[in-house]
């Protein structure tokens, strides 16, 4: 496995900027199954949703940076 692009200092930035672990049922067979950011592939009978069903692009260092600045500035001054 190949290392991220950016290395995670902050662990706050490291745990909003991974994919994350969504569960979901297959559409075909109903098997329960683990995806990641919305996108699920079933190992039972071999569906796939489409890319375009994640919760989200693919992430990025600069969105990533973005959504902190947005939500979590303290507005002190
Ligand atoms: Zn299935």
């Amino acid at each position: 496995m190949p290392p991220a692009p950016e290395p995670p200092h902050d662990p706050r930035s490291a745990a909003g900027s991974g994919p994350e672990i969504t569960y979901g049922e297959c559409r075909q067979c109903g098997t329960l199954i683990a995806g990641l950011d919305g996108r699920y592939s079933c190992g039972v009978c071999g569906w796939v949703n489409p890319h375009s069903e994640g919760h989200r692009p693919l992430p990025r260092a600069e969105d990533d940076r973005h959504r902190i600045a947005g939500r979590d500035t303290n507005r002190l001054g």
